[in-house]
């Protein structure tokens, strides 16, 4: 029987791990949720230690130590725009140890229904365990190629190879029956071979989805770790294991579906997309089609006599780090008297809230940071749209070209404006590999060369002017 005092401290931890993710919702209080959360992760795991007489201990503390040591260097290591990956590593991780921890407890059920001569554990808790091994795996084989693709060890296109629908579907139904078969004749082969399958499914499952859609597939995967380890906690009996678990298969499930509808597209058509030739493609050919460019010299005389401005952030602006300079900016041009606001879309960047974590590392006031919806009807409005490493998502082909792999993601209506300043290195397209017509429009100018290095000229012409 658990102590009472353990079981407090449990409950304790898992109010802790809700009272995080309420702060990780604004940018204000996401540092202390996260603090929070990893102070009472760390409790949850020490608490074992203090009232369980564990096997091991010397074995288990190396093991917490090599995970911590990777940890921390992988996190101090990693830049912001290899985040997604990073996400996609630790979550693989997770679902990886799930599944291991639900075929050590498969084989102890079997153990001591062995050893009883009679089976105590319900139909239930064997289908729990079946789900947490084959989800697992799913988890920990899909984020491995998640990773490798974003990290691009392999290529970030959708690969499909004929029978690859008829490979997936036969592989999901061996799952299945193996399933009822770990619940009415448990067998640790079973477990093993349950395992195999799930890792052969995640393989399967992430190999077609390319390009754009592959964070998205992460957060998925986040979502099913987060149920793994739910049914894991139902299995050894642990409420915050349930409590955590559910918690990051909700937010991963929410996020998932949240990001998929900024981009316009539905998570079948993520997942499957590619098996019906529609999936989007990533990487694209350079235009070499004739544009207007321009030099900070005359882009500074466009913002610093305009009376509106909008800036919109993109990827790039990560990319060059050149969120201070910007910032920098925006605060002469504000100082001047005009009227300077920063447009965020919602899957600008790389990751989800990408834009408002760079320009708030970067003391951007909140206030000057407008969501699309709040701000799209104002293009019409604007003198001048300053575009920073951003591209798909001002791209009207979004809302013309049914063709296009973005068709249908709401854009910021940045052709609305008067005029339209693109500031990027080369005519390489963006994340979606598709031209933008938006760039050879008669109202925009080009400012090429890196974010950091043009808008650092560009601050210096604005004061001199
Ligand atoms: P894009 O990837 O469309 O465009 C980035 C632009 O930045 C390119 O035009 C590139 O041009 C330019 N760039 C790159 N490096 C630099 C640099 N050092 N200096 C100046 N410019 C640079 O970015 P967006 O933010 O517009 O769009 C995000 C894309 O990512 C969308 O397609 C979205 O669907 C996708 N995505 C976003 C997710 C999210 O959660 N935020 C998740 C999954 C996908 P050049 O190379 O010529 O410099």
């Amino acid at each position: 029987m658990t102590p009472t005092w353990v079981q407090l401290a449990y409950l304790a931890c898992a109010v802790c791990f809700i009272l995080a993710l309420k702060g990780l919702s604004g940018p204000r209080t996401a540092r202390a949720g996260n603090l929070l959360g990893a102070a009472a992760a760390v409790v949850a795991c020490a608490i074992p230690f203090v009232h369980l007489d564990l096997d091991h201990v010397p074995l288990i503390l190396g093991a917490i130590a090599v995970g911590t040591g990777v940890g921390v260097l992988g996190a101090r290591r990693v830049r912001m725009t290899q985040m997604p990956q990073m996400v996609a590593l630790f979550n693989g991780v997770g679902g990886g140890a799930a599944a291991l921890v639900a075929l050590l407890e498969l084989a102890h059920m079997i153990s001591v229904a062995d050893r009883l001569g009679v089976d105590p554990y319900n139909w239930f808790v064997y289908a729990a365990t079946a789900f947490t091994i084959v989800v697992g795996a799913v988890s920990f084989s899909g984020s491995a190629v998640t990773f490798a693709k974003l990290q691009e060890l392999m290529s970030a296109r959708p690969v499909v190879f004929p029978g690859l629908p008829i490979a997936f579907a036969v592989a999901l139904l061996a799952a299945v029956a193996l399933s009822v078969l770990t619940v009415t004749a448990p067998a640790l082969w079973v477990g093993i071979v349950l395992a195999v399958l799930g890792l052969a499914i995640g393989v399967l499952l992430v190999l077609p989805v390319g390009g754009a859609d592959v964070p998205i597939v992460i957060s998925l995967l986040n979502a099913f770790t987060g149920l793994t380890v739910a049914a894991g906690g139902y299995v050894l009996g642990s409420t915050v294991l349930l409590v955590a678990g559910t918690l990051v298969g909700a937010a991963g499930t929410f996020l998932t579906l949240l990001m998929a509808r900024a981009m316009g597209r539905s998570v079948a058509h993520i997942l499957f997309g590619a098996l019906r030739g529609g999936s989007t493609l990533g990487a694209g050919e350079a235009s070499d089609r004739p544009v207007r460019s321009a030099g900070p010299d005359d882009v500074a005389i466009l913002l610093g006599y305009a009376s509106r401005v909008i800036i919109v952030p993109g990827y790039g602006l990560a990319v060059a780090q050149a969120q201070h300079t910007l910032r920098e900016l925006v605060d002469v041009l504000g100082a001047r008297g005009v009227g300077v606001d920063y447009a965020i879309h919602p899957v600008a960047g790389r990751m989800p809230g990408h834009m408002n974590v760079l320009l708030a590392e970067a003391q951007v006031p909140y206030e000057q940071l407008k969501e699309m919806d709040d701000i799209n009807g104002e293009f019409v409005h604007t003198d001048v749209v300053l575009v920073v490493g951003a591209n798909d998502v001002v791209n009207p082909a979004a809302r013309t070209s049914p063709d296009a792999p973005i068709y249908g993601m709401p854009i910021l209506d940045a052709d609305h404006a008067r005029q339209i300043v693109f500031m990027k290195r080369s005519m390489r397209p963006g994340f979606a590999g598709i031209e933008n017509e938006l760039l050879f429009d008669p109202k925009t100018t080009l400012l090429f060369g890196d974010a950091k290095d043009t808008l650092g000229k560009l601050l210096s012409a604005v004061k001199a002017l």
